[in-house]
């Protein structure tokens, strides 16, 4: 496994982090066993980033994982989120966040998380998160309950200004680095890189889209990029390749995210994505796959209260 520094955190995080939302059934129900033979077969192989959300399976993820990481809390760098429990609920106010962290260490069987991000905070309003959910995050920190905070969504508008704000370790961005999308670089990364914090990039895979199975049907992509990635996907085939790999291998070369963050809940799939780490990208297939995507490269989708998903 290869690490890398995670902003100024200290923490050396794998290279690809263990996306736990697969344990909640995010993606359709998994066998749970084969879930917790993921985690330890991941475990053992050197991934130590682990990512979960009480809004996963709602609650379900967290309650795996926790079951899973039993005697294994010390190898791992953990993080979950607060201020999404629904798909349509959210609850940034301090009261709130504060006994979500304590529900979430009852879950996850551990009396501190290593990371506390703010969940999706393209729902919140701006105000409340800059002047209430962000200092109780540093509350959090100050009582030890979490070592470091951040904050994840969509947009990265609300992001960047999340970054600028200089009291966040870190931001987690999904679907906005890939072989479908590669906006995050000019609009995110500068931020996060000058104010030297940590940048976690999310969903290789497109959520499940470079997958070569169908996507859950609740994946919100437009159609005519889920089309491209269908596409993407039988021009790999022919050559060969698996798709999930040409992906995940693409974003591991992206030098400014500590770590890619890949939902896995089976063993084959961690073994699959181990693979990725032995290959090389071919700068001709990825410029191939580029002409593939043409003009539905870099499409993305609303999230959010309006003011806050603007690019
Ligand atoms: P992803 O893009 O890797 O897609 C995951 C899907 O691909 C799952 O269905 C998984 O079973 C499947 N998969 C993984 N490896 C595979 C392989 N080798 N072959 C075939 N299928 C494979 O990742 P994702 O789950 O969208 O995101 C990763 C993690 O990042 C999530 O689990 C979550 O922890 C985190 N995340 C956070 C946010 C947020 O904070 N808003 C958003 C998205 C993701």
């Amino acid at each position: 496994m290869q690490y890398r520094k995670l902003g100024r955190t200290g923490l050396n995080v794998s290279v690809i982090g263990y996306g736990a939302s697969p344990l909640g059934n995010a993606f359709g129900e998994i066998d749970p066993s084969q879930g917790t033979r993921a985690v330890h077969l991941a475990i053992d192989r050197g991934i130590n980033l682990f990512d979960v959300s009480p809004y996963y399976g709602l609650t379900l993820a967290e309650t795996r994982l926790g079951e899973a990481l039993n005697g294994h809390r010390e190898n791992v760098i953990l993080m979950t989120k607060c201020g999404r429990y629904g798909a349509n609920e959210f609850d940034f106010s301090a009261a709130r966040i504060h006994r979500s962290i304590d529900e979430s260490l009852q879950r996850l069987r551990t009396d501190h998380v290593d990371i506390l991000l703010a969940h999706d905070i393209e729902f919140g309003d701006w105000k409340q998160l800059s002047e209430e959910t962000f200092p109780a995050l540093l509350e959090l920190k100050k009582q030890g309950k979490t070592r470091f905070i951040g904050a994840s969504g969509l947009p990265l508008g609300i992001l960047r200004r999340a970054a600028e704000e200089g009291v966040l370790d870190l931001i987690l961005s999904y679907c906005r680095y890939n072989l479908l999308i590669q906006d995050l670089p000019l609009l995110l990364a500068p931020a996060v890189q000058q104010q030297g914090i940590g940048l976690i990039n999310a969903s290789p895979l497109h959520m499940g889209l470079l997958t070569g199975n169908d996507p859950p049907d609740w994946h919100p992509a437009p159609t005519e990029v889920k089309q491209a990635a269908r596409e993407v996907t039988s021009f790999c085939r022919a050559k060969g390749l698996s798709v999930s790999k040409v992906a995940l291998r693409f974003c591991l070369d992206y030098p400014m995210a500590a770590s890619t963050l890949t939902g896995m809940g089976s063993p084959a799939e961690v073994t699959r994505n181990l693979e990725t780490l032995a290959a090389t990208s071919d700068p001709q297939i990825l410029e191939q796959i580029r002409l593939i995507t043409g003009s539905r490269f870099n499409l993305t989708w609303p999230s959010g209260k309006p003011e806050n998903s603007s690019l």
